[in-house]
């Protein structure tokens, strides 16, 4: 049997080859990563429930016209994506303080924002994946002012979404990050979003009990990763068959 080309492998996922051109196999691993790697583990199932989860959010805006690399599922781990040119930038939205904007600016966690706040970091794990501004990403030329202008826009098609699909099952996306990608047709070029979209790239707070269920449960030790992405999926309904929690044993009379 000939083996696949392995064209990358990241911290969550691999990239092979895809089955035509242009095309791309990105496959879910289970293994968790935080604060640069500084901390590792590997979550059981943590790669399907992401897998499935990135599918749902993908077809979604997809289907509501902000296009993404993402074709279809293959397999429980693996999806059929176009091959793009990644833009350097970790591009992050958020709506409530959290995380490293908390810690920067001395802003309480869950302060509502006045509106969403869009940040950018530039891609390298040696450097820590700085913030930088427009004026880095231009200066060094990572991004144009038509792209910059294209980023922003598909950013809060984003955040308008995800914040929708998420309010509707009880959960306030706090913030998120997702990355870009050019694709090439023909003379011109077009910005999708691309790698993915789960709760290891989001903060999802339950609205009644403000309980997280995203990466923040294994960065901060506050429980079992794959039981919150899992409640994740299940309010979803995306949740695969095999991971539905057994029923309770009932008396038969
Ligand atoms: P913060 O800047 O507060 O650490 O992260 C903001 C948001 O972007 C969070 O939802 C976090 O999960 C996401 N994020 C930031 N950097 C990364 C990263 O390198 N990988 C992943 N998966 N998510 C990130």
């Amino acid at each position: 049997m000939a083996r696949r080309k392995k064209i990358y492998e990241g911290k969550a996922k691999i990239l092979y080859e895809g089955p035509e051109p242009g095309t791309l196999v990105q496959y879910f691993k289970d293994d968790a990563t935080a604060f640069n790697a500084q901390k590792k583990d590997v979550v059981d199932g943590k790669g399907v429930l992401n897998n499935r989860l990135s599918e749902f959010f993908m077809t979604g805006l997809n289907n509501i016209g902000v296009p993404t690399h993402f074709i279809r599922r293959l397999n429980m781990r693996e999806q059929l994506v176009r091959s793009c040119e990644i833009i350097p930038l970790e591009v992050v939205v958020r709506n409530f303080a959290a995380g490293s904007l908390s810690t920067r600016l001395g802003i309480e966690e869950g302060t509502p924002l006045p509106r969403p706040i869009v940040e950018y970091c530039y891609k390298d794990d040696k450097l820590g994946d700085p913030l930088v501004t427009e004026e880095h990403i231009a200066a060094f030329g990572w991004a144009s002012q038509q792209d910059m202008d294209d980023i922003l826009s598909l950013a809060l098609r984003v955040n308008d979404f995800l914040s929708g699909v998420m309010m509707a099952v009880g959960i306030k996306l706090v913030d998120f990050k997702i990355e870009i990608g050019r694709v090439y047709e023909g003379d011109f070029q077009r910005l999708v979003v691309a790698d993915e979209i789960s709760p290891d790239s989001c903060r999802l707070w339950d609205i009644e009990t403000g309980q997280k269920l995203d990466k923040d449960v294994f960065r901060r030790d506050l429980g079992n990763l794959t039981d919150a992405y899992t409640e994740v999926a299940r309010r979803l309904g995306v949740m695969p068959k095999s991971a539905q929690p057994m029923s309770k044993p009932t008396l038969i009379n």
